[in-house]
């Protein structure tokens, strides 16, 4: 006869063992947790409630609710509510807290309190990476993603929508008068109690537009011409899917080459990559303390400004350029058909002539120097080369800057190769973490907690993954 694996007595007293802490393992995370936020000096990161209280009935330890929060993170249990069930069931957590089962709202009050020192908690992790020299390698890999807020897709309103939404409800208005006026002409074409139904809906649609015309007034005031009506500070944003797109926040990181740790990370309501290149390049280079660092990023990162700021804070910039040439869509030759010479400040066209220095002027908030040859209008190659009467070169005033990440991308064949393999998984991983939804709370600065928590939760679980739990926590300690 079979028999399956027999569990034990519920009824004896004593079902577990008699101390607590056997049945938490030596390398458990929860031990590791436990041992961060014990090492943390609160008072310094700016926790409330770090000094106990003298006078009145003692509040909870701000230790003990952080670890609550990191324990949750890790462990995907993001809400206060299911936190305030697993703490009273969930034999790590009652290990981690001394049996301390707050409630939902003492859990979720702490985190809104101290966002920016949670936060903090995030970067004293990364320094102990550094510390542990585990940044070695100068390279991170800088990449974005969206991440989708709270706030539902038909609560999100740009002028575009707005239109079609009112116009959605003109369209119900005049379908609705077209069956009134139906009825008028002849009682017998509708059901009894249909015209009372009728007008009933035209007032409700009314009204729904009277409700979109005091968003349309609002929008005049918001910055972006955007409104989102349960999480304010989310934005409507194109993602890389066709035609798709999500209302949530934009998530820069910074990910090292050699352990792909999440060096540096911030959380920002525009949705596109542009013009963030310098800031995460200057917060991975005060994380991971490199005299030089090279920082990996896609075309969308590519901006003149941002990349010669890169080059003067000592952060080695490889992005490619953008391939959005005018004159290349229109079939003639582009500027990497023209041939600088530094020397005589010339330069060499397509058809071997050379186009000279004419003058400078300030184009789109830079200084451009301008090129062209007398001889194009007698030139063979001219209508490869140009529709008006001269082919004009631009160069801007740092152009070297930019010839010298070009020539850095050439000598580097496998770089954006590297690029993907670093950042790309980092993101898909944190999605899953995080659920469909991805965050829960609204507002960038409350967003920008909970995002230092999934960070903080992924740099553990791989810093365990590479070192070991026993290592680091004796690490954490020293
Ligand atoms: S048109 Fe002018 S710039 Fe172009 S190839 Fe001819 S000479 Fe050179």
């Amino acid at each position: 006869m079979g028999r399956y694996v027999e569990g034990q007595d519920r009824t004896p007293n004593v079902l577990f063992p008699e101390r607590l802490d056997d049945w938490i393992h030596e390398d458990s995370t929860v031990r590791v947790i436990d041992v961060f936020v014990d090492e943390l000096d609160l008072r310094k990161l700016g926790f409330q409630r770090a000094d106990p209280s003298a006078t009145g009935r003692p509040g909870y330890s701000p230790a003990t609710l952080l670890k609550t929060y990191v324990y949750g993170t890790l462990n995907r249990v993001q809400s206060s509510r299911r936190l305030e069930i697993e703490a009273q069931r969930n034999l790590e957590l009652i290990w981690l807290t001394g049996r301390l089962a707050q409630d939902f709202k003492t859990i979720a009050d702490f985190r809104r309190d101290n966002g920016e020192a949670i936060r903090k908690v995030c970067k004293e992790f990364v320094l102990l990476c550094r510390r542990m020299k585990l940044f070695t390698d100068g390279i991170v890999a800088i990449d974005g993603s969206k991440f989708k807020a709270v706030n539902n897709r038909d609560k999100n309103f740009t002028d575009r929508k707005l239109q079609a939404r009112i116009e959605q409800f003109e369209d119900s208005i005049k379908r609705y008068l077209v069956k009134l006026d139906r009825a008028d002409r002849d009682a017998t074409a509708v059901l009894p109690g249909r015209v009372a139904q009728l007008r009933e809906k035209i007032a409700k649609v009314k009204q729904q537009m009277q409700a979109l015309d005091a968003i349309g007034e609002q929008m005049k005031s918001s910055e972006d011409g955007q409104i989102s009506l349960t999480d304010p500070d989310a934005r409507s944003m194109a993602t890389s899917g066709r035609g798709t797109g999500i209302v949530g926040y934009n998530v820069q990181t910074a990910v090292e080459a050699k352990h792909h740790l999440i060096v540096a990370h911030e959380v920002i309501n525009v949705g596109h990559d542009r013009g963030q290149l310098a800031d995460m390049a200057r917060l991975a280079k005060a994380a991971t303390g490199e005299e030089e660092l090279i920082a990996l990023a896609d075309r969308r990162y590519y901006e003149g400004y941002d990349i010669l700021e890169c080059e003067r804070a000592g952060v080695a910039a490889v992005v490619p350029a953008p391939m959005t040439s005018n004159n290349l869509a229109e079939g003639l030759f582009d500027e990497r058909d023209f041939v600088y010479d530094a020397k005589n400040d010339e330069y060499r066209c397509p058809a071997g002539r050379i186009a000279i220095y004419r003058f400078t002027t300030e184009e789109a908030g830079k200084t451009q120097h301008k090129y062209w040859s007398s001889e194009c209008p007698q030139c063979p190659l001219k209508p490869q080369c140009s529709k008006g009467k001269y082919r004009r070169i631009a160069r801007w005033e740092h152009e070297d800057i930019l010839e010298v990440v070009q020539q850095r991308l050439e000598g580097a064949p496998e770089a954006m190769k590297l690029r993907r393999q670093t950042v790309e998984h980092v993101f898909g991983t944190l999605k899953s973490w995080m659920g469909s939804s991805h965050f829960l709370t609204r507002t960038l600065p409350r967003v920008r907690t909970e995002m230092s928590l999934q960070v903080l939760a992924y740099n553990l679980k791989r810093t365990i993954k590479i070192l070991g739990a026993g290592p680091l926590m004796a690490a954490m300690k020293a």
